[in-house]
This record gives structure tokens, C-alpha cells and sequence, in this order.
């Protein structure tokens, strides 16, 4: 062990294990490269202003959460708390908007911090997978991301996973239905700082899971009987068209989210075997978000899976992926002549496409033997003197334990061969 360790609320991803992460990755957004989303990289950080504008001042993300730093250029930046805005921001600056139809549909993989007290599946750096379709106002849009995600999970085979969807409204109902919330929650006996949340995001009270606040929430004004027409039918066709694709959801009227910026469709993923960090996955609709960071009326819808909560859910339901072993040929040399002829077979290897490594470091036949074995590869080739006074390797199937005497010349078609 060195002198430093993995900062609180981070850990590091090692081999074997960060092979499922990868796995987990991949099978999160195949769906996404299946249905037209392209792939899009922002940097790990930003002006501190797009978070704060976009996410909202008033949520715990910006207000608690955010990592920022002043840089020595005097810029104020943050890491990036979640991967939206940065997404939106780009494809304004890139004017992907402009350049060919609508919706614009991105894809996204990469890091995200908060400032959070960790805890099983809360941590300060964690990693998701990301969609946004930018720029079209189509229940079909909100239905395919839906459908996209409920497909990522259950081709990693996960099962005990529910949809909780719900819908906010827009900039019509919405404020009619935070008046009546904000009248009603005023009358509460609340403590100072849930009355201030009351005037900043009073929807977010709702959330608030202490019992002495739920149970004076009993009554509470709700949002669906507020929506507008529009925002009605708009949900509706939602949710018909995920009952047409087979997807069940929950309608979950206190579904709310921890991001301003959201209006109309919500929904989350959430895993009942995972305690109180039982999202997944998380998005919505943002059709105001574009015009927040200066951008034109650009109405869109999103999502975030989280790729080590969903590491978390496969352990739960007891789910090994099927991984394939990483290395296909390991290589034994059994003295200085066989380690160059090998070495070169294995190169010739590599070059045509076979997964190939080699015994370093010049150990004995047992301790090579051992890496073999532990590199999970189907075959061993062994040489020594012998064989190649006689122009041959040993090869080994792992997996029968048969062994054969193969020409060195015709090693890689035959390994290739049996491979095929
Ligand atoms: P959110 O934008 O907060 O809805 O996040 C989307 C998804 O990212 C969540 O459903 C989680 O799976 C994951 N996530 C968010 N925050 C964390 C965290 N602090 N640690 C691990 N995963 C997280």
C-alpha cells in the first residue's frame, strides 16, 4: 500500500471486477446506438453558472452538492454534477440544432461528482450512461427513452427494477398548482429551513420522507389535478404508448425529481433491492432548460442511468454476467530461445486478432502456469528445447486438458481454427 488511499466517497475500479463495470456500460447504451443516438463527449467541468442556471440555485445539487474552484485564470468552474446542461450547452455551441433535423438524439458515458455523504451506492464520484433528444415535443420521444432504458436493464437481466412516472406539468399548470401548494404548505408546522423551501422549490417538500412531515402532507394540493389540457393529453400518450410496448410503470404522483429543470414527463428506475439509494436511473422532459442558459425554444427529453447503482442491482439479484475471458492464448516459454520464438507467435497473434499474453518476467513452468490459468485463456502453447529442435509447440486446450504436438508454422491457423 502507498502513503495515499482513493479519496472519501470514491473507489477505484481493479481487474477482475472492473470488467463487469465495462460489461455494465456497454449494455446500458446499446439500445441508444441501436436508435439513432450519437455519441457525444463534454468536459469534465464547466462555468459554474451553467449548473447553477440550469440545474436551479435552489436544489441541494447546486446548493450543496457541486464541487467548484476557482481557476488561476480567475474563472469559476465546477465539476460537473450531472451530464444535461453540459449536453444541451454543447450541442447549442455546436449548433446541432441547426444542422439537421429534429429531434437532435445524443448519447453519453463518463463521470459525474457531488459532494454527497457517501454511503452504499451514494458516492462523490460515480459513473453514468446518458441520452438526450433535443429539440422535438413527442410523447413518442419520452416513450422511446423510457422503453430504451427498460430494455438496457433487462438485456443485463435485471428484474426486480420498477418505473415510477409522473408528469409536472408545464409553464402554464405548473405555477397555478405552486401557488395552491405554496397557500397549503404555509399553514404546516415546518421547521425554518422546509420554510424556506416552501418559497424556493415548494415541490420539493413533497419529497421530504420524514414522518412528521409526511403525515402533515396528507391533503396536500396534487399536481394531476391541476394539469393543463395539453399536459394531460401529452401524458396520456405517454403512458399508452409504454402499455403498447409492454412496459409497466407506476404512476407516482409524489415523483418529483431533485433537478429544476424539469417539466412534464418524470420518471425513475428504481430497485427494490438496493435500500435507500434505490434509483437506477432518472430523467424527464426539460422543454424550458434551453432558453435558461441562453439558448432558443428547444423542447427535449432525458435520461441518466447509473452505472455503479446498476453493478449494485445485478448483485443483488444474484446476476453473473457472461463475460468473455479477456486473453484466448497464453504462451509458456521454457527457456531463452523459446521465449523469442514464442514471443514473436504471439505478436503474430495479436496482429491477427487473437487475444493473446505471454509468461513475463522469466518465472518457472509452475508459477506460468499459474498466470495461464489465471488469464481464464482457452489454450496454452508450451515450448522448450526439445520441442523446438523438433519444430513444434505444445499445445493445451484448458478447457478438455487434451495436448497436442502443433508445427510452429501452422500454430496461429490452427489456434485460430479452434477458435473460430
Ligand atoms: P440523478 O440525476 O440524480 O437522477 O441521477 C441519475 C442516476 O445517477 C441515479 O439514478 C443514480 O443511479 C446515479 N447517481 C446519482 N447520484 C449518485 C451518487 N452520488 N452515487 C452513485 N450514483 C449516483
Amino acid at each position: 500500500m502507498s502513503t495515499f488511499k482513493a479519496p472519501k466517497g470514491t473507489y477505484d475500479l481493479t481487474p477482475p471486477d472492473s470488467a463487469k463495470y465495462l460489461a455494465v456500460r456497454e449494455a446500458l447504451s446499446a439500445p441508444l446506438k441501436n436508435s439513432g443516438y450519437g455519441y457525444i463527449e463534454t468536459p469534465g467541468f464547466e462555468d459554474v453558472a451553467l449548473f447553477s442556471r440550469g440545474v436551479g440555485e435552489s436544489t441541494d445539487i447546486v446548493s450543496k452538492e457541486m464541487y467548484t474552484l476557482t481557476t488561476k485564470g480567475g474563472s469559476e468552474l465546477a465539476l460537473r454534477p450531472e451530464g444535461t446542461a453540459s449536453v444541451l450547452r454543447a450541442a447549442l455551441e455546436a449548433n446541432l440544432h441547426k444542422l439537421g433535423n429534429l429531434p437532435v438524439k445524443l448519447w453519453y458515458s463518463g463521470s459525474y461528482y457531488r459532494y454527497e455523504r457517501p454511503q452504499k451506492g451514494r458516492y462523490r464520484h460515480f459513473s453514468q450512461v446518458g441520452a438526450e433528444a433535443i429539440g422535438a415535443e413527442d410523447p413518442a420521444l419520452d416513450a422511446e427513452l423510457i422503453i430504451l432504458a427498460d430494455q438496457a436493464y433487462r438485456t443485463l437481466g435485471l428484474q426486480n427494477f420498477r418505473i415510477l412516472l409522473n408528469s409536472l406539468g408545464d409553464k402554464e399548470c405548473r405555477p397555478v398548482y405552486r401557488d395552491a401548494l405554496q397557500e397549503f404548505l404555509r399553514e404546516l408546522d415546518l421547521d425554518d429551513d422546509t420554510r424556506r423551501r416552501i418559497d424556493l422549490n415548494p415541490l420539493r417538500v413533497l419529497d421530504d420522507k420524514r414522518p412528521e412531515v409526511q403525515k402533515q402532507l396528507v391533503g396536500a394540493p396534487v399536481l394531476r389535478d391541476y394539469l393543463c389540457d395539453a399536459c394531460k393529453a401529452y401524458h396520456e400518450e405517454v403512458r399508452d404508448l409504454l402499455t403498447a410496448a409492454g412496459v409497466v410503470y407506476e404512476d407516482d404522483e409524489k415523483l418529483v425529481r431533485g433537478l429544476d429543470y424539469y417539466t412534464r414527463t418524470t420518471f425513475e428506475f428504481v430497485h427494490d433491492g438496493l435500500g435507500s439509494q434505490s434509483a437506477v436511473g432518472g430523467g424527464g422532459r426539460y422543454d424550458g432548460l434551453s432558453e435558461m442558459i441562453g439558448g432558443p425554444a428547444l423542447p427535449s427529453v432525458g435520461w441518466a442511468l447509473g452505472v455503479d447503482r446498476t453493478v449494485l442491482a445485478l448483485e443483488a439479484e444474484g446476476i453473473e454476467l457472461e463475460l468473455p475471458s479477456a486473453t484466448s492464448v497464453f504462451a509458456v516459454p521454457l527457456g531463452e530461445e523459446a521465449r523469442r520464438v514464442l514471443f514473436a507467435k504471439v505478436t503474430e497473434l495479436r496482429r491477427v486478432g487473437v487475444a493473446a499474453d505471454f509468461a513475463f518476467g522469466g518465472r518457472g513452468l509452475k508459477g506460468a502456469m499459474k498466470s495461464a490459468n489465471r488469464s481464464g485463456a482457452r489454450f496454452t502453447v508450451v515450448a522448450g528445447e526439445r520441442d523446438l529442435a523438433e519444430g513444434v509447440v505444445q499445445l493445451k486446450d484448458m478447457e478438455s486438458g487434451e495436448q497436442q504436438a502443433v508445427a510452429l508454422d501452422a500454430l496461429v491457423a490452427e489456434v485460430q481454427q479452434k477458435l473460430a
